[in-house]
């Protein structure tokens, strides 16, 4: 008998966040109003896998693939079960249903009586998570009553390197984890035992964690948060003292962090916090600006990182500017000078990049970025894209100027900047102004789903909002910096406190 226990159909998907959190499958499966959101970034991310799990299906000729366009399951489950009676030497998208849960495998291939099951992945290392994910699959399977004897993951293999056309053979590494598998079947039962059992009852407590907020924010997180006070201990950030387990201990605000336990920053952040009081280090933030010169360049890049190689020579993951704002000051006296440029989705970028940005910024000029090591990789990648200007790169290399120092060393510092000293925050903390959330793109990882989406829209609006969008934020990314360092300088020309 079908036990009516899941309000829905128990999914791979939904067991997973289970896994990691029941308070969240309970939410999810009994239609908690949260439920509804979806960010741009995991239906970013959704496309991105339906990417590589295309290509992975290459390497499996003859396969067939079930048919989407029927959304309803029953029909796809349907289909999925005429295929296993046939024998079909590959399946892609099997749909396969047992009692109230159910699963949708990515390849399945045929061997001998049985079936080889393939979980592909876009990541670029095996994780431990996979090994449930593909446990779960397999237990599904066995109660539909497929046999299957071998279980794989194949995900992107790091070190390929693309030559010519795209080799699907070489992109993907393949780890057999039948025997890890097996071993979890009783685990995954007895987990599933347990959702059933919570499920009958209450919505389970609230046990808060870095699941809440890694790797990105839960969306029931305002419901299971509600009571965090103000100045709580969990806005504690960077390396220290685990704020978890001292939340879980009763200790909640700031003012009652154990100050021993806390790291030298999360002791300057929660004093801070608790005095509303902030650090100013003149003399350090004077010696800060004298490191800098001009002609001052403040420079800002957008970053695409794609599992698959876009272009002949990549990695996959490999940085790929597609962007670039600079914002140029050329004497102390002189007014500001934009340059941009947004590569065409399609093409490779980083020559054009390279060599504007030479005609651009002066020869021996002072380069600010934020976050000069990121930014510093990628200057290096558009020396590789362009070798015969490497020596030139790497002269401006040795002239960039990291704006995060400050921040990053606590030279100055804001309550409000809750201990981070991201971009975004450190300009809100020091303007006041709240530019950034006025825009549609808010983070670097919206710049490349965007950019990802106007390389697949063939919609000339929706192209040209994107488009709009992506220069937008990149050059407000650069005019932050300028801003930011004009108001460094007037705190250490008042020499009063902030
Ligand atoms: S916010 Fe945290 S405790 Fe609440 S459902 Fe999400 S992960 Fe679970």
């Amino acid at each position: 008998m079908v036990d009516t226990i899941f309000p829905l159909q128990l999914s791979k998907s939904l067991f997973m966040r289970g896994i990691v959190c029941r308070r969240a499958l309970y939410f999810l499966l009994r239609n908690h109003e949260s439920n509804k959101k979806h960010t741009a970034s995991r239906s970013y991310l959704a496309e991105i896998s339906a990417e590589v799990e295309l290509l992975a299906r290459k390497l499996f000729p003859s396969g067939v693939t079930i048919n989407v366009k029927n959304t309803e399951s029953k029909e796809q489950i349907d289909e999925t079960a005429d295929c296993i009676i046939r024998k079909v030497p590959a399946l892609f998208g099997g749909r396969f249903r047992s009692g109230e849960l159910c699963v949708r495998t990515d390849i399945l291939k045929k061997a001998g009586d049985s079936w080889e099951l393939f979980e592909v992945k876009s990541a670029s290392s095996l994780k431990k998570a996979y090994f449930e994910d593909a446990a779960y699959q397999y237990y599904v399977l066995r109660g539909a009553g497929i046999a299957v004897e071998k279980v794989s993951v194949m995900h992107i293999d790091s070190t390929y390197v693309r030559d010519g056309s795209l080799s699907p053979e070489s992109l993907f590494r393949i780890h057999d984890v039948t025997e890890a598998v097996r071993e979890r079947q009783p685990l995954i039962a007895q987990e599933i035992g347990e959702m059933r059992r919570i499920l009958k009852g209450n919505p389970p407590e609230a046990v808060i964690g870095k699941k809440c907020t890694e790797p990105e924010n839960c969306e029931f997180k305002d419901c299971c948060w509600h009571d965090v006070p103000m100045d709580s201990i969990l806005d504690l950030r960077g390396e220290g003292v685990d704020k978890y387990r001292l939340y879980k201990m009763g200790i909640r605000s700031m003012a009652d962090a154990p100050r021993r336990l806390l790291s030298d920053f999360q002791r300057i952040q929660a004093d801070a916090a608790v005095r509303r009081s902030n650090v100013v280090d003149r003399p350090k933030l004077k010696q800060f600006l004298q490191s800098l010169w001009h002609p001052l360049c403040f420079l800002d890049f957008e970053i695409m990182q794609h599992p698959v190689p876009l272009f002949e020579g990549m990695r996959p993951y490999q940085q790929m500017p597609f962007q670039y704002s600079l914002h140029l000051v050329n004497r102390r006296d002189s007014g500001l000078i934009h340059y941009e440029y947004l590569a065409d989705p399609g093409i490779d970028g980083r020559r054009i990049i390279a060599e504007k940005l030479l005609s651009e910024i002066p020869e021996d000029a002072c380069i600010i970025v934020y976050n000069a090591m990121s930014e510093l990789l990628i200057l290096r990648e558009l020396a590789a894209a362009a070798p015969e200007l490497a020596s030139k790169f790497n002269r401006m290399a040795d002239n960039v100027r990291d704006l995060m120092t400050p921040f990053r060393e606590r030279y100055l510092y804001k309550s409000k900047m809750m201990g981070s000293f991201s971009l975004k925050t450190v300009f809100r903390a020091l303007t006041g102004k709240n530019c950034y959330e006025k825009m549609a793109i808010t983070s670097g990882a919206m710049a490349m789903a965007a950019y990802f989406r106007l390389s697949r829209s063939d919609d000339p609006r929706g192209r040209e909002s994107i488009v709009s969008n992506l220069r937008q934020y990149c050059k407000l990314d650069s005019l932050a910096m300028v801003m930011i360092l004009d108001r460094i300088e007037q705190l250490v020309n008042e020499g009063g406190s902030s």
